[in-house]
């Protein structure tokens, strides 16, 4: 494994729409675990394929509780319900957070590292990652959706 620089706001590749991933080989692997390395080394809870340059339908989410790491390929999102409105960040756009409107639970149904379907739930936190990341293979970014936006002097004001 090892960690891959991660792209950040301003370049191409974050806003472009991914393709399905259509070989699960060794590739995709080690990509999937360079991904989770990169993620945990910046403190993240989520990361898509666009995020290390790879413009494939790819996500690793760990938002620390019981699911542990889930690894999505080729997600798609099968259900929403509800709504919340939190505060959200990512690691390609540093040092800005902001308030998105999410649902308050979701949905989706992916591909395991191996290829097999499988679906999965999420409220609160794990529901934003999965929104957040999912977008992120479209080619949307969580400032594009965010009706507040705030630097981190603006957020330590506020506590
Ligand atoms: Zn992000």
């Amino acid at each position: 494994m090892a960690t891959r620089n991660i792209v950040k706001r301003g370049e191409d590749v974050l806003a472009k729409k991914c393709r399905d991933v259509t070989n699960f080989d060794d590739r995709l692997w080690t990509l999937l675990d360079d991904m989770y390395e990169t993620m945990k080394a910046a403190n993240g809870v989520g990361l898509a394929g666009p995020q290390v340059g790879i413009l494939r339908r790819v996500v690793v989410i760990d938002v620390g509780d019981e699911n542990g790491k889930i690894e999505l390929i080729n997600p798609v999102v099968t259900m929403m319900k509800g709504k919340q409105h939190e505060l959200e960040g990512c690691l390609s756009v540093p040092g800005l957070w902001g308030y998105v409107e999410r649902p308050a639970k979701v949905r989706v149904k992916a591909q395991n590292r191996y290829g097999k379907e499988f679906e999965i739930e999420g409220e609160e936190l794990l529901a934003i990652a999965l929104c957040h990341e999912i977008d992120h293979l479209n080619g949307i970014l969580f400032v594009d959706k965010a009706d507040q936006l705030l630097t981190q002097e603006q957020l330590e004001e506020r506590k």
